[in-house]
């Protein structure tokens, strides 16, 4: 079974006025096919991976063979963080976290304003294109960057969330100030969704 983007959980505009809708179509339609179309070609070439998870192939990347490892590294990553990307947003989103991220975040950094501080300072000095994420790691939170699509999952990690500095994220609307779109982006955040996956990440 090839890979499939999944379809938008909500409609282009919802995130308006925080993320817009040109940028939504872009980013869901065109960058993130695209991921899933160069992974899939790889795959092609290597049917013994076709039926495994994108997840698996990068906590496992030292098991895809060597001549589409980087394409797997590169598009797999794409595709898992974006998945990932749509479904920790929605519609009047944000505000205060709740359940037990809301606890941890306040046990781990001591205020969710902190905590947001700290994000977007550590995401935004981000050089070039990347990911700012929260995995919890021995049994704590920890705020880290990584470079083009590469995800947790291949530092054996699950990202409890993540956002997108690569300029096609935030550029038709924000430009150059990658803050401002940082600073934005906390008013879609999906807090029930984001429970779910601390939840998993704590397993
Ligand atoms: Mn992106």
């Amino acid at each position: 079974m090839a890979h499939e983007v999944p379809p938008l959980p909500y409609d282009y505009a919802a995130l308006e006025p925080h993320i817009d809708e040109t940028t939504m179509h872009l980013h869901h339609d065109k960058h993130h096919q695209a991921y899933v179309n160069n992974l899939n070609a790889a795959i092609e070439k290597h049917p013994e991976l076709a039926n495994r998870p994108a997840e698996d192939l990068l906590r496992k990347l030292d098991s895809v063979p060597e001549d589409v490892r980087t394409t797997v590294r590169n598009n797999g990553g794409g595709h898992v963080n974006h998945t990932m990307f749509w479904q920790i947003m929605k519609p009047k989103g944000g505000g205060e976290p709740t359940g037990k991220i809301a606890d941890q975040i306040k046990k781990d950094f001591g205020s969710f304003e902190d905590f947001k501080k700290l994000f977007n300072e550590t995401t935004a000095k981000q050089f070039g294109s990347g990911w700012g994420w929260l995995i919890f790691d021995g049994g704590k939170l920890k705020i880290i960057t990584t470079a083009n699509q590469d995800s947790p999952f291949m530092q054996g990690h699950f990202p409890i969330l993540g956002n997108d500095v690569w300029e096609h994220a935030y550029y038709l609307k924000y430009q150059n100030r990658r803050p401002d779109y940082l600073a934005a982006w906390w008013n879609t955040v999906n807090w029930e969704e984001i429970n779910k996956r601390f939840e998993l990440a704590s397993k």
